[in-house]
């Protein structure tokens, strides 16, 4: 066991970083240019938050958490999710004091105890992004076009917004009356799921994915006929401003968030290319989360994707990602003079921002640039004896195969101009 890692836990080995380097930066750098900084929170935090802002009728809560006893016998929970950790956060520093709206975004890992399966990890990562103090739909539409933008900018195209509004507490009473009054008479061809729902969530029965249940559901009445006024306008806003920006949606009714604190738009991202596993985003709006975990009556919507699993959309799709950059010099040594005078050369070069490498194995001449191509060296260099006397070298670009002559002590000088440094 010594040897193998957690079962549902995967490396990311070094020569694969790049690819997470990549969609790192460009998660970032949108984000960035949506005005949202970034929020780190604790990987682990008291249970009982999520218990509160995940919702103790929710499988996450009552199945899959990483749940233990630290020594101090308090109970402890590692992140099953980005947001409660950050709803915790706006509160604990009072962010409702500064300037609102609060925008942040995140990268985070996660921890769940589910039955692993492609792109699904027990310790898996989620990006996402939460606003607080703003109930403008306008807000709802810039959440969901910063994921839109990364799908985009990552070369996803094929992906469909489903958007839906699951109410407020107001209308959502009403609508779970009548819904319960739908569901009474077919609770006995229901699964067991259901009817431990029936009474405390009936949304959520909604969401059930027993293929029995919902046939027996699929004429089901539907949140998003039954909002009142103010949720009415607000999700047609919501639309305006979609169509504002040329962002195709669809109406999905069957997207429901069943806790009393979601409130308004809720949305998720279908990749029409991996099938009915497809949801790579999901996302909505939940003014009453910040209250509910013991803040002042705050605003708030967010998204939260799978990093893994969009990974994995793009690697299925073949979308390219761009290849890391070679280091940018590797010296070739010959003899124990210039292999102390090239360890020399080598700190100065990557003080100054110039990768550089030199052979730590005793390798001959042959397998020193054997080695400098496999690690994709732009220039390199041969220092001997001869070299270290006369302050000549032949600096070789190894893409061209051109080489010139140089002074070995103007070698800084001329490789950053060569980089364009
Ligand atoms: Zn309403
Ligand atoms: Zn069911």
């Amino acid at each position: 066991m010594l040897t193998k890692g957690a079962k549902g836990t995967k490396d990311v080995i070094p020569e694969e970083s790049y690819k997470w380097h990549y969609i790192e930066s460009i998660y970032k750098e949108v984000c960035e240019n949506f005005g949202y900084k970034e929020i780190r929170t604790p990987v682990f935090e008291h249970t009982n938050l999520f218990e509160r802002g995940v919702g103790e009728t929710t499988d996450v809560v009552q199945k899959e958490m990483y749940t233990f006893k630290d020594k101090g016998g308090r109970s402890i929970t590692l992140k099953p999710e980005g947001t409660s950790s950050i709803v915790r956060s706006f509160v604990e520093n009072k962010l409702y004091g500064g300037v609102q709206p609060t925008k942040v975004f995140y990268n985070t890992p996660c921890f769940r105890y589910e039955r692993p399966q492609a792109g699904r990890l027990r310790a898996f990562h989620q990006f996402g992004v939460e606003v607080f103090g703003s109930d403008s739909p306008s807000v709802d539409v810039e959440v969901m076009s910063i994921a839109y933008t990364v799908f985009e900018r990552l070369g996803l195209n094929n992906i469909e917004l489903n958007i839906n509004s699951v109410g407020c507490p107001k209308c959502r009473a009403e609508y779970n009356h009548i819904l319960k009054e739908y569901i009474a008479p077919k609770l006995d061809k229901l699964c067991n799921t259901c009817n431990s729902r029936y009474e405390k969530n009936p949304l959520r029965i909604l969401d059930c994915k027993n293929p029995s249940c919902q046939e027996e559901l699929k004429d089901a009445p539907l949140m998003i006929d039954h909002l009142c006024d103010d949720c009415r306008e607000h999700f047609d806003k919501v639309k305006e401003y979609l169509d504002a920006i040329e962002i195709d949606y669809i109406i999905n009714p069957k997207i429901v968030r069943g806790l009393d604190y979601y409130t308004k738009t809720a949305f998720e991202f279908i990749s029409k290319d991996i099938g009915a596993q497809g949801t790579v985003c999901g996302g909505g709006r939940y003014n009453g989360l910040v209250k509910e975990i013991g803040g002042p009556e705050t605003a708030g919507i967010g998204f939260g994707m799978g990093v893994e699993r969009l990974l994995l959309t793009l690697e299925s799709l073949n979308i390219p990602f761009p290849e890391p950059r070679g280091i940018d010099i590797f010296i070739v040594t010959i003899g124990e003079r210039a292999d102390i005078e090239s360890f020399s050369i080598l700190y100065k070069l990557r003080k100054l921002g110039i990768s550089a490498d030199k052979d730590h194995l005793n390798r001959s001449i042959r397998a020193q640039f054997k080695y400098a191509n496999k690690i994709d060296a732009n220039f390199t260099i041969v220092i001997g004896d001869d070299e270290l006397d006369r302050d000549v070298i032949t600096l070789k670009n190894m893409k061209t195969g051109d080489q010139r002559e140089i002074k070995l002590s103007s070698l800084t000088k001329e490789l950053k101009q060569e980089l364009g440094r």
